[in-house]
Formats: C-alpha cells, sequence, structure tokens
C-alpha cells in the first residue's frame, strides 16, 4: 500500500501537477490542501479524486491470511474499529470472515470505496450491494481527503461515522491505535478523539496502545493527552498488543492483570498462512462466547 508520500507517484499524477506548477509535486496532503483551499483547478480536483477512487477499488486481499483478517477476528461486535483508510482491505476481510461471528463494527471516518450507503434509509453495505429497505442500489460513500480544516459535519454518512466513534471513545476501556500517526493535518479529529476518550468515566482505569515505528519519546509528545498516569504501552507492531496477546479478550485479560492481580496465560493469535486454520484456532474461543462463559485458558494449537 502507498502512504501519502508515495500516491501522487501511485496515482500518476506528476505530470499533470507539473504542468499545473507544482515544482516538486511529492507531498500530496500538502498539494490536495492548497487546490482545495484556493479553489484554482477545479479539474485537477477532480481528476486526482477519480483516480484515487479507481486505484483503491481494484485492489483486492491475497487468498491467505493477511493482518486485517487478524485485525478483525481480535475483536467482538462490543468493539469498534475505526478507520481513517479508503482502501478496501478492511471491508474485504470483514466479508470474508462474517460467517464465524459476529464482527466488531467498523467506522469510516473519511469514507471508504467499499463501503456505500442509502442516505434516505440510513442503510450501509458494500458497493455492489442493494438497500434492504427502498431496493435501490448503495450509493459510494464520499472520500474525505487530506486537508488541514476538514469537515465532519456536511456528509451525513461521515458526521454519523464520528458519533459512533465518539460513542464508543466516551465508554471503551481500551483503545488502540496503529498506523496512524495523528498528523498535523489532522488537529480536529485527534482533538475530537481526545475530548471524547478524556470524558470516558474508564480514563482512570483503561489502557491506550500505541503502535507506531517512531520512537518511544515522540510518540509519548504526540498522544499525551491521551494518556492517564502510566496507563499506556508504545509498541512497533501489533503482536505485543493487548488484541493479538488476547484475542476476542483484550479488555476482560486487562481486567484480570490489572483488577484482580491474576494475569492470564498469553493466547497470541498465531500468523497462519491458511484462514481457515485461522478460524479453526480461534473456535474454542467462540464456543465460550456462545456458551456465556470465559475461561481465559489459551487456544490448543491446531
Ligand atoms: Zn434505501
Amino acid at each position: 500500500m502507498p502512504v501519502m508520500q508515495q500516491l501522487i507517484d501511485c496515482l500518476d499524477l506528476t505530470a499533470s501537477l507539473k504542468a499545473t506548477g507544482f515544482i516538486d509535486p511529492t507531498n500530496f496532503e500538502a498539494i490536495y490542501d492548497e487546490l482545495v483551499t484556493t479553489g484554482c483547478n477545479p479539474t485537477l480536483v477532480n481528476e486526482i479524486e477519480g483516480r484515487v477512487r479507481k486505484y483503491f477499488e481494484c485492489l483486492v486481499l491475497p487468498s491467505e491470511s493477511t493482518l486485517y483478517d487478524r485485525l478483525i477476528l481480535s475483536m467482538r461486535e462490543t468493539d469498534l474499529i475505526a478507520t481513517f483508510n479508503w482502501d478496501p482491505f478492511l471491508p474485504l476481510a470483514y466479508a470474508r470472515n462474517a460467517h464465524i461471528q459476529r464482527l466488531p463494527q467498523l467506522a469510516f471516518l473519511h469514507g471508504n470505496v467499499e463501503i456505500a450507503v442509502c442516505l434516505k434509509d440510513r442503510v450501509t453495505g458494500f458497493r455492489w450491494q442493494q438497500c434492504h429497505k427502498c431496493g435501490e442500489s448503495l450509493q459510494p460513500t464520499k472520500l474525505l481527503y487530506p486537508v488541514k480544516h476538514k469537515d465532519y459535519n456536511t456528509d451525513p454518512f461521515i458526521a454519523n461515522e464520528w458519533k459512533r466513534l465518539e460513542w464508543f471513545l466516551d465508554r471503551a476501556y481500551m483503545l488502540t491505535v496503529f498506523g496512524y500517526g495523528a498528523p498535523s493535518t489532522d488537529v480536529e479529529a485527534v482533538e475530537l478523539m481526545s475530548n471524547a476518550w478524556k470524558n470516558n468515566p474508564r480514563f482512570e482505569l483503561g489502557q491506550v496502545n500505541i503502535v507506531d515505528i517512531r520512537p518511544k519519546r515522540q510518540l509519548e509528545k504526540t498522544w499525551q493527552p491521551f494518556f492517564c498516569r502510566n496507563h499506556y504501552g508504545t509498541l512497533k507492531n501489533l503482536r505485543g498488543t493487548w488484541l493479538f496477546r488476547y484475542p476476542r479478550r483484550s479488555c476482560e485479560a486487562l481486567a484480570f492483570a490489572t483488577l484482580q492481580q491474576a494475569p492470564w496465560k498469553t493466547n497470541r493469535i498465531p500468523r497462519f498462512k491458511s484462514l481457515a486454520k485461522l478460524h479453526k484456532w480461534i473456535e474454542p474461543l467462540i464456543a465460550e462466547e456462545n456458551a456465556g462463559q470465559f475461561t481465559g485458558l489459551p487456544c490448543p494449537m491446531v
């Protein structure tokens, strides 16, 4: 996947941008922000938006299991994954794991190429689906681009996604940030999130995990507003998070370790290539959920 800085090359936009007068067209966010803020070239803005959508719509997941599958399977329906990503990987992973158990909820804070909506009936789904109320084709969600002053309120779909994230941040016991660096173009977004998290009555007990390859000191500076005393950890990858050490049980494991002083044995989600094998491995956890009884015992190897 390209990161923002690589996007201009991936979308083959260098020539168009140079022709418009950008001498060094490398910073997608800054260029897009300038084009939109000044309103000087709506044709180019349309061209960029069209290419972004086309590029991301073509992406598919490999057949073997991916990080997206492990991420989705590491949570339950009481959890929320909120993403800024436009790419279809998370929705595609959702679709191919949905038969296993009820999955975590998803919120698309900047829209998503795979997700579509019927605004009139407040129905969301995949872009190939019809609205189950009116029968009409669902319409693509608006993609929100990286400008300094983002408008999260005008588009009803995006406004609703933010409301859902705030609802969860007001109540959650654990917050994991992964692949999101809180860039300076996102000041308002980060403020919205930190206000909701700080209003959470569980703020004093909850745990924050930041997964990022940047130096610890830099991460502590960026995410300080989210931390209560030392109730946080910074990690280089997801393997060490509560989510992946105690899949589907992160909050229960945290409660047993900190409130009960009786930590559970680690039950790290394996990196099986085969998705079927991964499904087999989590079967005991799903059986516990269906029986309404959690043991905290690790899953046997399959
Ligand atoms: Zn409808």
